[in-house]
């Protein structure tokens, strides 16, 4: 199987203990050792990262029956108080890599069908392809709009309808092209004891976020878009300026779905 990037080991490992550590601490029975403490916090200085944004409690789970099928899911809420799910369907702890997606919540693709983007087919495709497999992790993130909120995106929006593209928008605003942040997706990853996974995704930065957070990426499952013409240069925009690769790949390909990152 092709791996993308296994990464430097120690380094994983590392990011593992730091990862543990911080669920000890998100649990108040159980405390982590001083020694393995203060190993965490010299690293995440050394390595300028914060323990904090590392950390998620996982705080229910439940089963939900849907449209698509069964699935578990799993709340969690990070250390800025966020709540995110992750949608299980069969064994996922047993070590093998799993297929994952990581989907961003985009209440206008996602709620609304909206064309702007492809968001809300995408989460439709994933979900379908997670039955299909009767294994797999669908993260579902709360950072609306690239991680800007939703009235900095019909901000962006209304932009676009003058002449700007998905970039250059944000950039206008003021705001990041993506603030996108992808540490508490691997801690939630972690304490669901998934450390390698098959990505479901066309976005590098989704691949590096969970590699430089302790995930193994054993390849990758890019996504086949059909563009339609009210996305087609928003998607095109994503290629151009935000590095996105699209099919085909010399990746791992299990299966293509419609949607995009
Ligand atoms: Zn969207």
């Amino acid at each position: 199987m092709h791996s993308l990037c296994t990464g430097d080991a120690q380094y994983t490992e590392g990011v593992y203990a730091l990862n543990r550590v911080g669920h000890w601490w998100n649990h108040s029975s159980r405390s982590a050792n001083t020694a393995e403490r203060d190993w965490a916090r010299e690293m995440h200085e050394e390595r300028g990262t914060s323990m904090v944004r590392n950390t998620v409690e996982q705080v229910a789970s439940a089963g939900l029956a849907t449209r698509y099928g069964q699935f578990t899911m799993h709340a969690f809420v990070d250390a800025e108080h966020k709540e995110h799910l992750a949608l299980t369907v069969g064994v996922v702890d047993d070590g093998e890599p799993v297929l994952v997606r990581l989907h961003s919540e985009c209440l206008t693709g996602d709620v609304f069908g909206s064309y702007r983007c492809d968001c809300g087919e995408q989460l439709d495709d994933s979900m379908r392809m997670l039955q299909a497999k009767g294994r797999g992790v669908l993260l579902y993130l709360r950072q609306e709009g690239r991680g800007i909120g939703l009235a900095n995106k019909v901000r962006a929006y209304a932009l676009q309808e003058q002449g700007y593209d998905t970039v250059e928008a944000n950039l206008h605003l003021g705001l990041p092209e993506d603030a996108r942040d992808y540490a508490v997706a691997a801690a939630m990853l972690l304490q669901l004891d998934i450390r390698r996974v098959l990505l479901l995704t066309n976005n590098p930065t989704k691949i590096d976020g969970l590699q430089r957070n302790g995930i193994e990426i054993a390849g990758r499952v890019p996504v086949a878009i059909p563009p339609r013409p009210q996305n087609v240069r928003y998607l095109q925009t994503k290629q151009d300026k935000m590095g996105h690769l699209y099919p085909p790949a010399d990746d791992v390909v299990i299966s293509t779905v419609a949607g995009n990152d």
